[in-house]
């Protein structure tokens, strides 16, 4: 039964005209970039049913792969440190404060963050922490938590942005999108360059490898994680992946689900602190492997929420979640649930308190469309269910909730009904008929006392028809059993058609993405970059090692560093997957992330003779397992976190240029 605290959040949110609009506009674009997204992987329900299985593996058998991460993690030279609750993991991230005299914090978007409460517990201890996703900034400066997992803004119209922004960050009023965007960018510019500690999240560990998979559009995950000194990454314990293979899966599903992307803009594979040698990164990496309640969980009947990946697909598509919002979300003492939507109502009551969030569950139709639109496939009505009937092994220690007389005598009659399938059945024909007696309004009862009943609707008068007789007919007409798709490894790899050709793919691809891709000669490539950057104004550039050697001549300034007064950098790229249009580029050994990072324009050198199929190829390799750092880039910098609406260039280059290297090719200078 939900409490009052929950059913005036719930009043409110209905009542708020520019919410609801917020809410409207937010559902109607995910839920057709998703169908869109997926329309490129005609295999995604069985990649759907291969994750599904992947994960229920790895939490099965979390302790032998945590393990097994742990050692590979600590071997790249990264310090772990396990948490057991939000104290501790709040007292190791003071502590590694404490010993770098840190002051200033940077913050990549984290829910288990939120959900241990860190910016609070910072500020108490005299840190500054500042949100640098433009959506988690927005709510930070409003004093507000997130209300969405991926869209942390989603409730707020640009009008309301731009109050705030006036009033927050002395800027005279606009509902610009690109302006607002524009000014955060500035502010938190200053913010990576002078924090003391780079914190974020981790969307994936790869036990194998060790690797840190985090994945950003704006560019932001890659500052805090390059620029500072110190960074310190915050897990949750079960966010495993067996191997860099699997990686590519899961890939191919998240940013599908969460942002309609064929991959988001960055997806950064951190595997150690900058070593000997090695031109950025920060010096020290901490990796905080946080459990609070997450071992509790897995031995109760929720467990399956522990699959979730924190797409936020389930929060579009829940019909109760797109009227109230995140924030509605509350528990038994009006205290925010953690996690709002149809995860939020299993993860809240399963993680901190079923008698405090339990409620939560309540707020669902059961309609299934969250576990329809699930990339993992979680049966996300079960669960609910479970929640509502009190998972009572879960929940031990707990007193049985007080159930009201009446309530209760009224279920036990229920009861008694509902195991006689003719009587039920014959009760449901009864008040069928016998609603037609009263008086209605459209199909809607019109009775006083039960007016208001649900909030927003009326009293519904019963079907003459039941549900369950026109059931008992489709079953006789539907077929029993839905073929289910088999799993099998070579799915994962893109096998291209014959003809398929990788360098026009990847150029179309690239170009769909806001990004530039032009065919050269090596020869070529100094006098090109030259009148690139001419056009542009720009003089200075970073470059890494490679790109060094192969402008060498052309006139340019070069800078071999880290430097954010340079106006554009130029990097070469390992690799290249032509069905995302994306680059691999790798850090260490001369390679410089920063190149691809800090200015406004990145050109990149890529060989047509390292485009690949697909992901899995390019990630499953021994030069990524060896990369201190390594990052997929696909397309300029990019945020949608204002009303939904697409702006290029936030953190990272809103400019991405490759040159395609064919020594073959007829070249473009005549
Ligand atoms: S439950 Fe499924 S749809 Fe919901 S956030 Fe988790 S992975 Fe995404």
């Amino acid at each position: 039964m939900t409490t009052g605290k929950f059913r005036e959040r719930i009043r409110v949110s209905i009542a708020d005209e520019a919410l609801q609009a917020a809410l409207d506009g937010n559902a109607e674009r995910r839920t057709q970039g998703r169908i869109n997204a997926f329309a490129s992987l005609p295999d995604h329900e069985a990649r759907r049913q291969r994750a599904h299985a992947i994960r229920t593996d790895v939490i099965d058998h979390l302790d032998d792969y945590l393990r097994h991460f742990i050692i590979k993690v600590e071997d790249n030279g990264i310090i772990v440190h396990r948490a057991e609750d939000a104290n501790a993991a709040i007292k190791i991230f003071l502590e590694i404060a404490a010993e770098h005299n840190a002051r200033l914090v940077a913050k990549s978007k984290s829910m288990v963050s939120e959900e241990i409460n860190l910016n609070h517990a910072l500020q108490a201890a005299g840190l500054q922490a500042v949100e640098t996703d433009l959506g988690e900034y927005i709510v930070q400066l409003r004093g507000e938590r997130p209300s969405h997992i991926i869209t942390p803004a989603v409730h707020l119209r640009r009008h309301e942005v731009g109050a705030l922004f006036q009033e927050k960050l002395g800027i005279p009023y606009t509902e610009d999108i690109p302006i607002l965007t524009n000014t955060a960018r500035k502010v938190l510019r200053e913010v990576f360059l002078t924090a003391d500690i780079g914190m974020s999240g981790v969307n994936f560990g790869v036990a194998e490898s060790g690797t840190l998979c985090i994945v950003t559009n704006e560019g932001n995950g890659r500052m805090v994680t390059t620029v500072p000194n110190v960074h310190i990454a915050l897990m949750g314990m079960e966010r495993l992946l067996p191997n860099l293979y699997d990686l590519a899966l899961f890939l191919s599903l998240l940013p599908r689900s969460a942002t309609s992307q064929k991959l988001s803009v960055y997806t950064s594979l951190i595997h150690s602190p900058r070593r000997q040698g090695d031109k950025d990164g920060p010096g020290e990496r901490h990796l905080i492997l946080l459990d609070n309640g997450r071992s509790r969980l897995r031995g109760s009947s929720l467990r399956e929420a522990l699959l979730c990946i924190r797409c936020g697909a389930c929060l579009n598509a829940c019909p109760v979640f797109r009227e109230i919002g995140g924030h509605a979300y509350v528990g038994v003492d009006g205290a925010p649930a953690p996690y709002p939507g149809p995860i939020g109502s299993v993860l809240s009551p399963g993680l901190f308190s079923i008698r405090e969030y339990g409620q939560l569950a309540q707020a669902s139709s059961l309609c299934g469309a969250c576990r329809a639109v699930c990339p993992v496939d979680i049966d996300l009505p079960g669960l609910l269910l479970r929640v509502r009937a009190g998972a009572p092994e879960f929940d031990e220690n707990q007193e049985a909730v007080a159930v009201p007389i009446a309530l209760r005598s009224g279920l036990r009659l229920f009861k008694g009904m509902a195991a006689r399938p003719h009587l039920f059945g014959f009760m449901q024909r009864m008040a069928g008929a016998g609603s037609r007696l009263l008086p209605a309004r459209d199909n809607w009862l019109h009775l006083p006392s039960f007016s208001g009943w649900g909030f927003s609707k009326d009293l519904p008068r019963p079907a003459v028809r039941p549900f369950r007789n026109r059931w008992k007919r489709l079953e006789h007409e539907s077929p029993q059993d839905l073929p289910k798709t088999e799993y099998t490894p070579a799915m994962d790899a893109i096998i291209p058609a014959e003809g398929f050709d990788l360098t026009a793919r990847f150029i179309q691809e690239l170009k769909a993405l806001g990004g530039e891709g032009h065919i050269c000669r090596t020869v070529e490539i100094p006098a090109l970059i030259s009148s690139l950057l001419n056009a542009r104004g720009i003089e200075k550039v970073m470059v890494d090692a490679h790109s060094a050697q192969v402008l060498a001549g052309s006139g340019l300034e070069m800078v071999l560093a880290p430097d954010p007064s340079c106006l554009a950098g130029v990097t070469r790229a390992t690799a290249g997957v032509a069905d995302t249009g994306s680059l691999l580029v790798i850090g260490g050994q001369g390679e410089m992330l920063s190149a691809s990072l800090l200015g406004e324009v990145h050109i990149a050198i890529l060989s047509c003779g390292d485009l690949h199929a697909s992901l899995a190829e390019v990630l499953d390799t021994e030069r990524v397992r060896q990369a201190p750092a390594a990052v997929v880039i696909s397309g300029p910098s990019r945020t949608a976190d204002i009303e939904m609406t697409l702006t290029i260039g936030v953190h990272g280059p809103g400019e991405l240029i490759v040159l395609l290297v064919d020594d073959s090719a007829p070249g473009m200078i005549k």
